[in-house]
């Protein structure tokens, strides 16, 4: 029988160039195929974790624009207060320079990859997959989908199951270049107004990108939140509006040296878009037959930030171990694949899941605690680190974590009578 290649991955985001780089270090065949051109603007925050650039065996920094030391929090746009960290708690990017900086690694490898290619649907028979574009068809042993949010490899494969959607609106937008110096390392987030959701500022080299996010079921208030979160920027950036609260490895912030005497000059709105973020609420199959879903395709956003990049890249690794392994023999199946899936990152998505619930049901509350106590700033910023999982919350409780768990499905009954609430009234 022949092939094409190896193994076919369905995109070029960074799960499917994580899958690609792995594999064709490996000596194995495997061939993108993206719909697009790179580079390509993708609506994201480009907020990067750190555990994200643990995950990535080569150096970021090229496509780095910014390293955040300090979280501007606000609750429903007041309360506003602001907490440092001396060392970097996350970094910031564009993704149309990270996704081209990753596609580059891969391609360097070795990974072939056909751009312009949009699969449009594929069949497997006993020996592998015959993957059909608009105008050709290619024969495979494997199939990685990673072709996002659009989820056709997933749906094609019936793994769609148990993925809930959720929503974020997004822009880039340009402002004074004294502002975007001042407020460089400086993330601004609201929380408390859309339940389930949360607005941010992420500072990048030339610009801010500004987003809303929350359910999908709440759409039609995502846009009245994005504007009033926008127009709130001004008083929430006033020095008169900022409570400092230090951490133990406090230094002070550029934008507590230099306060702008008003808020930020926004200038022109580069772009305003939506994109889905697919969030699995379930432990669930990930693979069928020889093919393995990844990252959005495969329903691993967070449900508590909307983070995705880090799924995407750890699965996307996993897809490529698992792949390697079934191609050398090692293993007769891919059933493995979904185990790992399940056992690793599904059991930290459901605990993300029981977090968002006490956050939305209390917001307020946990909003003073991150203000007031250096503990809970301090546990945030070991989660933003990698240095702390969300399961190791639960973890916390010891013997305690049944009350826990209780506390957090009590929490979950509070938070859907909110959205309830908010859906009738549909107003922000
Ligand atoms: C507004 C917003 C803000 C976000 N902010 C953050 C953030 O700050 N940090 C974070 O970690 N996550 C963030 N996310 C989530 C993150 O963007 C995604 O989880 C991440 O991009 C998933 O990566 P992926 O490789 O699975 O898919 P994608 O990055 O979506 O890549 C999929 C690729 O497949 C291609 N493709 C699609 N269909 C086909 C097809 N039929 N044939 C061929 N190619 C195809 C696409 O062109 C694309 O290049 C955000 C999401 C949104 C919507």
């Amino acid at each position: 029988m022949f092939f094409d290649t190896d193994v076919i991955i369905v995109g070029a985001g960074p799960a499917g160039s994580l899958a690609a780089y792995i594999l064709a270090l490996q000596g194995i065949q495997v061939t993108i195929l993206e719909k697009t051109l790179f580079p390509r603007y993708k609506v994201c925050g480009g907020g990067l974790t750190h555990k994200i650039l643990k995950e990535i065996p080569f150096d970021l920094s090229p496509v780095i624009e910014s390293s955040i030391h300090s979280f501007r929090f606000s609750h429903n746009f007041g309360n506003v207060f602001t907490r440092h960290s001396a060392n970097p708690l996350m970094y910031c990017t564009m993704r149309s320079d990270l996704d081209a900086f990753l596609l580059q690694q891969a391609t360097e490898a070795g990974a072939e990859v056909k751009m312009g290619e949009q699969v449009i649907s594929f069949m497997q028979d006993g020996s592998g997959i015959t993957v059909s574009t608009k105008e050709k068809s290619f024969r495979t042993r494997l199939l990685i989908g990673a072709e996002g949010a659009s989820g056709i490899v997933s749906r094609i494969a019936g793994l769609r199951d148990a993925i809930e959607m959720g929503l974020a609106w997004e822009a880039e937008v340009t402002a004074d270049p004294e502002d975007l110096k001042i407020f460089s390392e400086t993330v601004f987030l609201d929380w408390g107004t859309l339940p389930g959701g949360y607005a941010w500022v992420f500072p990048k080299k030339d610009h801010f990108s500004i987003g809303v996010g929350g359910p999908a079921g709440l759409s039609k208030g995502m846009m009245p939140y994005y504007e009033r979160f926008i127009s709130s920027i001004t008083d929430i950036t006033t020095p008169s509006s900022i409570l400092d609260s230090q951490s133990s490895d406090f230094r002070p912030p550029i934008s507590d040296l230099r306060p702008p005497t008003s808020g930020i000059r926004f200038g022109e709105t580069r772009s305003l878009q939506s994109w889905p973020i697919p969030v699995r609420s379930r432990k669930s199959r990930f693979h069928n037959g020889r093919v393995l879903v990844t990252g959005d395709s495969a329903g691993l956003g967070d449900p508590l930030t909307g983070e995705g990049i880090y799924y995407a890249i750890r699965s996307g690794k996993l897809a490529a171990e698992t792949c390697s392994e079934y191609l050398s023999g090692k293993i007769i199946s891919v059933d493995v694949y979904s185990e790992k899936i399940n056992d690793e990152l599904m059991t930290e998505l459901l605990e993300a899941n029981k977090i968002k619930h006490l956050l939305n049901a209390f917001p307020l509350k946990i909003h003073s605690f991150i203000g007031d106590s250096d503990h809970a700033w301090g546990a945030f910023c070991k989660i933003l680190r990698g240095e702390r999982w969300y399961e190791d919350v639960r973890k916390g409780f010891g013997k305690w974590k049944h009350f826990w768990n209780l506390v957090c499905f009590i929490s979950g009954i509070v938070k859907k009578r909110k959205e309830k609430r908010f859906l009738k009234k549909n107003t922000v």
